[in-house]
């Protein structure tokens, strides 16, 4: 239908009816138009504006997928840079205390990164700190893998070289792990059980009954075998290149001092001499005169696992024996 057009006349007060031109029509037209269009557009950019456009939905989704993903990585590396650890502290603190080797230093470990500049090329990134935190986990596990490799080729090489040596340095447990009645108090400062003070202690309990079987940890020759106050009657075991094995509060005793003894030999029986407040082995290891933490010495006997439980057991603050 034809669309018609009144105006106002205040003189006549009435409506006249109005012709408009073509182009006053079209006009009309055009801008009815625009104001639909834009209103319309306007809406659209509205609702991308709130609930997004469809890409933009799947990139977040993606982006939150893989944040997660970096997280989990991130997690995963701190495992292995714990494991790395572990196998770190085997390597200076038993392979290479027996090797009688330094340490691998704790410079040469670390060193490599720390570059303040290295990660400069990630900065700008919306997760920055979390990538450049993996990388850098990534970075010092690839450093300390490479190092740890080129420590175990010299340890190695090492033992080759130490055959007799290792036939006697102390590596096993004096008394059978089946024999054990309970974990055994470790080497360090402990509550002592008679004066109730903290005290040293110079050695490792192994709480057994008596007459359970003491054996020799390291091929060597008897240098004590009688009485020695506090002790009761104790074995000293001289091992040669600086080891000392001392087996204390025995019940009996095997052995004579100049007596030659092979590792695993049953030198004693658990007893309860002494200054002792139950059947047990007080057991220490000498090296070079002096009295260091068994718990590296037992390495013959015990799995990664193992080795992994004797260290929290001489951790174990629970009862000394003395
Ligand atoms: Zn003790």
């Amino acid at each position: 239908m034809r669309k018609v057009y009144y105006i106002y006349n205040p003189k006549t007060r009435t409506y006249d009816r109005i012709y408009p031109t073509f182009r006053q029509r079209v006009l009309d037209v055009l801008k009815r138009l625009f104001v639909g269009m834009g209103f319309g557009a306007g809406s659209f950019i509205l609702l991308f504006w709130i609930f997004g456009t469809p890409s933009e939905k799947q990139l977040r989704i993606e982006n939150s997928r893989l944040q997660a993903q970096y997280n989990v990585l991130s997690r995963r590396l701190d495992e292995a840079l714990g494991v790395m650890q572990g196998i770190q502290q085997r390597d200076d603190n038993l392979y290479r205390v027996v090797l009688q080797a330094d340490p691998v230093a704790d410079a040469v470990r670390k060193a490599g990164y720390g570059g303040t500049n290295r990660y400069e090329e990630l900065m700008d990134m919306a997760n920055a700190d979390l990538v450049i935190n993996t990388t850098q986990k990534m970075d010092m596990l690839n450093r300390q893998l490479y190092i740890q490799s080129k420590s175990f080729d010299e340890v190695v090489d090492l033992f080759k070289d130490h055959d007799e040596m290792l036939r006697c340095i102390p590596a096993i447990q004096p008394v059978s792990n089946k024999n054990l009645k309970q974990t055994a108090s470790g080497y360090g400062m402990r509550i002592d059980p008679i004066y109730k003070t903290a005290k040293f202690h110079s050695g490792m309990d192994f709480s057994a009954n008596i007459g359970t079987p003491v054996y020799a940890t390291g091929d060597g020759v008897v240098k004590k075998a009688g009485w020695q106050t506090g002790y009761g009657k104790l074995i000293i075991v001289n091992h040669g290149f600086g080891y000392e094995t001392w087996y204390a509060h025995l019940n009996d005793m095997d052995v004579r001092v100049g007596q030659k003894v092979v590792r695993g030999e049953v030198i004693g029986e658990v007893g309860n001499t002494g200054k002792s407040t139950g059947p047990h082995l007080h057991y220490e290891v000498h090296v070079k005169g002096k009295v260091v933490n068994p718990v590296n010495y037992y390495f013959m006997d015990l799995s990664a696992e193992d080795y992994d439980k004797m260290i929290e057991l001489a951790a174990n603050h629970g009862k000394v024996f003395d």
